[in-house]
């Protein structure tokens, strides 16, 4: 059997009756930018999200660097401030911040839940800090009461990286929802995905929404009127039209995944392979599913051998890469050991029951 990492191809098709009329919709209606399609996606995920706003942006990498530069043109985070963020997440979060001239403080994780050790936070606080950027990794929510306890106790800004965790809740609120401003990716192999890029911020703020929308729109407030020396980052009609008949299914496609990873949580039972932490259902969306394994190349490539395709998410983590030259000799125990023992799964809201146990059979034989 051939197991696929992701197939988008089947993830499309499984709505596709639906996605090919939306597209058709926005291609004949000849409206294709800043319409009816983006307002209705942004008003039904900002009620999905639980949040007053939600704008519709380029890409998840952009959203994140709207919030931000929005904090800075509302006088609330200046130049060379510290914003911590866990050291072992996607490059783009970090990039949000050094694209803004700010400076990302980097925090080790837990090994055993993959998220940011908030017990080494409060170390990390100074005069300059101003926010903590969380992010939901591998769809797994990554607040604690703890996190919002010390952005209350120093008045620092709560930022949800929520690229992964589309759907994820924290007791009855989601993930994007927990904080002061949240970054969503619709990259198309995320858990609500679109045909190409896409992104949004949601935030109940509306003074940060208003600057963000403005950002993200060449800065403008008002046709032909610039308030901010913006950029082009628009969300566009066909992604919008595609996002919101998707985000109807996203719970569905949610519960399929879990489905999945339960499914390993009970099979897998070799010693060379750990697993993470396994959370309640509710707050863990995975996006994917990450294990670890001492000899982890050999062991990719035993995978392969046997028909299973494997990525590792991610193989250097951002302070080792050569684009951040400055941070290369940083010490950080736990990333560096999840980046070198790391190994991504196949889950996807398509993956059968057939193919789950035979990934399990084919790890319990190594
Ligand atoms: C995918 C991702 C992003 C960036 O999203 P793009 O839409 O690809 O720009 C940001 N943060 C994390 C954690 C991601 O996984």
């Amino acid at each position: 059997m051939q197991i696929p990492f992701l197939s988008l191809q089947s993830v499309t098709a499984s709505h596709g009756d639906e996605i090919n009329t939306a597209v058709a919709r926005v291609v004949n209606s000849g409206w294709y930018l800043q319409g009816e399609e983006n307002k209705r996606f942004e008003e039904n995920y900002a009620k999905y999200i639980g949040t007053e706003f939600c704008i519709g942006c380029a890409n998840g990498l952009d959203a994140l660097i709207w919030i931000v530069r929005a904090y800075k043109e509302l006088g609330v985070f200046n130049d060379r401030d510290e914003i911590i963020v866990p050291a072992n997440t996607y490059i783009a979060t970090i990039l949000a911040i050094t694209e803004n001239n700010l400076k990302p403080v980097l925090v080790d994780p837990r090994f055993d839940t993959l998220e940011i050790d908030d017990s080494h936070i409060e170390d990390k606080i100074t005069p300059k800090t101003k926010a903590i950027m969380i992010v939901h990794l591998y769809g797994r929510c990554a607040y604690t009461e703890r996190i919002d306890a010390i952005c209350k106790k120093y008045d620092l800004k709560l930022i949800e990286d929520n690229a992964q965790a589309h759907g994820c809740r924290y007791d009855d609120r989601r993930t994007g929802s927990l904080g002061d401003a949240a970054g969503h990716s619709f990259y198309p192999g995320k858990n609500l995905g679109a045909l190409g890029d896409g992104g949004a911020v949601t935030t109940s703020d509306p003074q940060l929404a208003e600057c963000v929308r403005a950002l993200a729109n060449y800065g403008s407030t008002k046709k032909y009127v610039f308030k901010y020396c913006g950029r082009n980052s628009r969300l566009d009609e066909i992604q919008a039209a595609v996002l919101d008949v998707k985000l109807k299914y996203l719970d569905e496609d949610n519960c399929k995944r879990q489905k999945i990873a339960e499914y390993y949580y009970e099979k897998i039972n070799n010693p060379k392979i750990v697993l993470p932490k396994r959370m309640d259902d509710k707050n863990n969306v995975y996006h994917l599913f990450p294990v670890f394994c001492e000899k982890r190349d050999a062991f990719q490539q035993y995978l392969k051998e046997n028909g299973i395709q494997t990525l590792i998410h991610y193989p250097i983590p951002p302070h080792k890469q050569e684009c951040y030259k400055e941070w290369n000799r940083i010490s950080l125990p736990i990333t560096e050991k999840i980046h070198n023992q790391e190994l991504t799964l196949p889950i996807s809201p398509v993956m059968t029951r057939e193919e789950a146990e035979c990934v399990a059979k084919v790890i319990n034989r190594y």
